[in-house]
């Protein structure tokens, strides 16, 4: 039977008990981890989320009474302990921080019985995903993921403070909005008020952003949820939050410095790590040139060569007919795995073959000099031995070649050399690399759309010396556009917006947009542009990611209290679901029945 509190007060929680409490009384409260009978003792393990501490129940200083009730307890059960502070009589557990110390009872309250758990309450949890999700209450009692959302709140109210010591003003703008036609697919949530209106939930609160900078709040910051209608990919989910920032009278350096100075409070205050700054900077060319990817994981080498020109004249017609159709070839040397038997080569190239590469090429130089490769009969040796140099091959390596339309090879190439880094565990995980991708493309052509779409977002300015190319060759103009990356994930983005109208409207034109239609969606921007605007810059990161790769971890939803799977659906409240009619009738919907 459920028993109240009776005025009892926690005094700590369980492992802010520490030695120097030894021979005090403290009231703890919490949940039963596990419990040993030993005859005339009853051993607790209580658990917060500060950790567990080990409870004696000794029926000399409990009563009889009281004795048998702690014979009761089960797992999960929630008690209020009183007791006294004493080193422990038994041995001492290194692997619990209060592993040397243990409370003797002299008072229980059971506060609420515990049916048992569908799966056990601990760490690293063997249980399947789906069904701790469907118990996320129980799931999230698991001292992996309460350490996870204590360090999340950490980093938020860290970066809230240093934010606001740096002249940032929190300022909320609205869930609320209008659907725009750029970007992802938004949810929308119907008017009651304006039958067949919608408002839309933001994507990110990019335009209210830029016109607190119009309204002269100069530096604005902000923990914003955002949601997007995507098909969820393995570390995405339909909301998330951004730590969103936007600064007035600034360049990219600016953004980036105080960028840098927050990453390093944070990892700082919460890792202990110092992370040197300035962090490496890289153009986009370069970063997809050398690593096939614009978020390269810098924690290991294996950089792509492009051989194109080594091979243009060969006679192997895979390279050269690719390079003749205006693609090129790429190759990755992977050190000393010229022994790599054919089978894990033949699942290298099942795994290109899933990103539509036609096949994969392969050269081993073995440890007497001679090649093994799937296209030496096609070349010369002089043309075999100038690839090899090309490629800084060595006696004992396995070089690897792609030829296609120059972004496959290049992204194909780049999910390769990761891939091949996870297999043959090259990368140190203890490491963080930070890298600033900057100097994107403003464009990026969409066979699907058949135009142009912004590769960030149609605020994005142009860089000046590319101006002129905006309306003759638009693919080539490169963008004040910059990410942060860590580890090979994107955690951040942002650009220097454009803050004049004539160049705004050239990018509508970009776009595809008539003057009009920019007009309809965008009249408040551009109208607020209309009476003096400051330039302005800045940057959104994806908070949950951020937190996730601090600590080492490889899913978002570890990260998250209530995340969303795969789906988009909610498996402990089976959100999205029906509605009532009546619901319906008010907002004038009616649903189609397919
Ligand atoms: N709003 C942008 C995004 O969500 C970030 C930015 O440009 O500040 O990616």
């Amino acid at each position: 039977m459920a028993e109240s509190m009776q005025g009892l007060k926690r005094t700590h929680r369980c492992t802010e008990v520490t030695k120097a409490d030894i021979g005090e009384t403290v009231t703890l409260m919490g949940w039963v981890q596990k419990r040993r009978n030993l005859g005339s003792l009853i051993f607790v393990d209580l658990r917060d989320r500060s950790g567990l501490m080990q409870i004696v129940f000794d029926e000399n200083d409990i009563g009889s009474e009281g004795f048998e009730k702690a014979g009761t307890v089960r797992s999960e059960f929630v008690l209020a302990v009183v007791g006294r502070v004493e080193a422990r009589s038994g041995a001492v557990n290194e692997k619990m921080s209060t592993g040397e110390l243990e409370i003797r009872a002299t008072q229980l309250r059971v506060l609420s019985e515990a049916e048992t758990p569908p799966f056990p309450i601990e760490e690293n949890s063997q249980t399947k995903e789906e069904l701790r999700l469907k118990h996320r209450y129980l799931d999230l009692r698991r001292p992996d993921i309460q350490r996870n959302l204590m360090v999340k709140s950490r980093v938020a109210t860290l970066s809230r403070n240093f934010m606001a010591e740096q002249g940032f003003l929190e300022i909320e703008t609205p869930m609320l909005g209008k659907s725009t036609p750029e970007g992802a697919r938004d949810y929308l949530v119907p008017s009651r008020i304006y039958p067949g209106s919608f408002f839309a939930l933001p994507q990110s609160p990019q335009l209210f952003k830029q016109l607190l900078m119009c309204s002269g709040y100069d530096r604005y910051f902000q923990i914003a949820r955002c949601f997007r209608d995507e098909d969820l990919r393995a570390d995405r989910q339909p909301e998330f939050t951004q730590m969103d920032m936007e600064l007035s009278f600034v360049d990219i350096d600016d953004v980036i410095e105080v960028n840098e100075k927050l990453l390093v409070h944070l990892w700082k205050e919460i890792l202990g790590i110092d992370l040197k700054t300035p962090f490496r900077r890289m153009t986009w060319r370069e970063a997809m040139d050398r690593f096939g990817s614009d978020k390269p994981d810098l924690r290991f080498g294996m950089e792509l060569h492009n051989v194109s020109d080594t091979v243009k004249d060969s006679g192997f017609a895979v390279f050269t007919g690719a390079i003749a159709a205006g693609g090129s070839v790429r190759g990755i040397n992977v050190k000393g795995q010229a022994g790599m038997p054919r089978k894990k080569i033949d699942s290298l190239t099942e795994f290109v073959k899933g990103y539509g590469l036609k096949g994969l090429a392969y050269l081993a130089v073995l440890e007497d000099g001679s090649y093994k490769s799937s296209f030496a009969k096609f070349m010369t040796p002089e043309e075999l031995n100038s690839l090899v140099e090309a490629m800084d091959g060595e006696r004992g390596d396995l070089l690897l070649f792609a030829a296609d339309k120059d972004k496959l090879a290049l992204e194909t190439m780049g999910a390769l050399r990761c891939e091949l880094a996870r297999r043959l565990e090259l990368i140190d995980q203890s490491k963080f690399e930070f890298l600033w991708v900057v100097e994107f493309p403003l464009l990026e052509y969409s066979e699907e759309e058949g135009r142009f779409t912004a590769m960030h977002h149609p605020f994005t300015m142009p860089m000046e010396e590319d101006l002129p190319y905006i309306n003759t060759d638009p693919g080539r103009v490169r963008a004040k556009a910059y990410d942060i990356v860590l580890n090979g994930c994107e955690i951040g983005g942002g650009s220097v917006r454009i803050h004049q109208n004539d160049i705004q409207e050239k990018m509508f034109e970009c776009l595809g947009f008539t003057k009009e239609q920019a007009q309809e969606q965008f009249s408040f921007l551009l109208n607020a542009f209309k009476y003096g605007v400051p330039p302005h810059a800045g940057l959104a990161y994806g908070l949950d990611r951020v937190v996730m790769l601090m600590l080492g971890l490889d899913s978002i939803r570890d990260v998250i209290a209530f995340p969303k799977v795969k789906d988009s659906s909610c498996l402990m409240t089976q959100a999205p679901a029906p509605v009532a009619a009546k619901q319906l009738e008010e907002l004038g919907i009616q649903v189609k029945q397919s």
